[in-house]
């Protein structure tokens, strides 16, 4: 039996998801901008699927545009504001800990004359509002702010942040993969312009996501062709996959307010039993707002590669550091952002739970990783047992 603490790479997908898209791959399988009876057919079932996702962060339907996954989400935004509004500043606001999805759009436009501000974190990987208020230019067009991290779960206080662009009269655009489905989110409250989002972080499909954009936001489509999602992204829409999303962000919203508890708990139990279990750990982030999924664990005299594979061959499936980047043996940048050394950070282990996530999926983490630390602890020449 494998047990999956992954979630915030990607989640299983709900078998009710799976059952809401088969018949648009076969019987229903239209394009939805043709007008016979199998067009209006996916038209509908593309109609539903957008309320859906709407209703989900407190949108309006036509403020929903679907399109390949959250990293078009960030990139649609970004370069989509720039380019509409280029002629009135070329500075962009950001912060140290995105996602590549950002961090690298942000990095391109630089090599084409517009100026980033990579705001700092604390070492809860926390920034403050007023950071964003003294970063402001005349010449500042956007601010990009993810909502939560998908490496240690902070939540950023985007209400504040929000408040700030609308006196600057600044587009406010944030990533919101890993909040989405994950905690309430009111988009209107929080005063952004643009949300990205991405159906497989919340038990649907990949390969397709959404960006919220704020009616009357001029944003320049990146994806010429034809007129889908009312000019906004070209491309005949993949219905079955914003169906599955539909049925995904529907599911997230029922219940929400229980479920945020119910992992809460549960991460909270599993932390305070590893740390009792386990000397020399800790728990980044752990006193800042904070997804109620994800555990992000610096396992000191332990490298965390080794930890994940030593875990992996017990069939137990965790990740250190970013999914996008693991594979590479740069220490991640979200843990050098709030203060890791490079050695530090080799040690971080992060385990992210699910809707689906149990409490045995847990228990056999808090019974497996004891073991597992102390072996690779004693191979270590830093390791220094206690009385030696
Ligand atoms: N933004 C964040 C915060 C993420 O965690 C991810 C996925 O890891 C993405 C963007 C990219 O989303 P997608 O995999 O749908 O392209």
């Amino acid at each position: 039996m494998h047990t999956y603490l992954d979630n915030n790479a990607t989640t299983p997908m709900r078998k009710e998801v799976l059952e809401a898209m088969t018949p648009f791959f076969l019987e229903d399988f239209g394009n939805a901008s043709s007008i016979h009876w199998f067009g209006q057919q996916a038209k509908a079932a593309i109609d539903e699927a957008r309320q859906r996702v709407a209703r989900l962060i407190g949108a309006q339907s036509t403020e929903i545009v679907f399109l390949s996954g959250g990293t078009e989400a960030d990139n649609f935004a970004i370069r989509g504001i720039v380019e509409s509004q280029k002629s009135k500043g070329r500075h962009i606001i950001t912060s140290r800990i995105e996602h590549p999805a950002v961090l690298k759009t942000c990095e391109e436009l630089e090599k084409q004359g517009f100026e980033v501000t990579y705001l700092p974190v604390n070492s809860d990987g926390l920034l403050a509002a007023a950071q964003v208020r003294d970063a402001i230019r005349p010449d500042t067009v956007l601010i990009s702010i993810m909502h939560a991290n998908n490496e240690i779960g902070t939540i950023q206080p985007l209400e504040e942040i929000g408040l700030i662009a609308a006196e600057a009269g600044i587009y406010l655009h944030s990533d919101g993969v890993q909040a989405t489905g994950k905690i309430p989110i009111d988009v209107k409250a929080l005063g952004v312009h643009m949300y990205s989002m991405s159906s497989h972080k919340l038990h649907g499909p990949k390969g397709v996501g959404a960006l919220f954009v704020k009616k009357g936001t001029p944003l320049k489509s990146l994806v010429t062709g034809g007129g889908h999602e009312r000019n906004r992204r070209a491309g005949t829409e993949n219905v079955p996959g914003i169906v599955g999303f539909g049925m995904a962000a529907h599911m997230a919203r029922e219940g929400l307010t229980e479920e945020v508890g119910r992992m809460g708990q549960l991460r909270d139990d599993m932390e305070a039993r590893l740390k009792a279990a386990i000397p020399d750990i800790s728990v980044n982030a752990e006193n800042a707002p904070r997804l109620p999924n994800t555990s992000n664990i610096m396992v000191d005299y332990a490298e965390g590669e080794g930890l994940v594979i030593s875990l992996d061959l017990k069939a137990i499936a965790v990740s250190t550091g970013s999914a996008c980047s693991s594979g590479s043996m740069e220490p991640s940048h979200v843990l050098t952002a709030i203060g890791k050394t490079p050695d530090e950070g080799f040690g971080s282990l992060r385990i992210s739970l699910s809707a689906l996530t149990t409490s045995e999926d847990t228990d056999r983490l808090v019974e497996t990783l004891p073991g597992i630390v102390d072996r690779l602890r004693q191979l270590s020449p830093y390791y220094k047992k206690s009385g030696i």
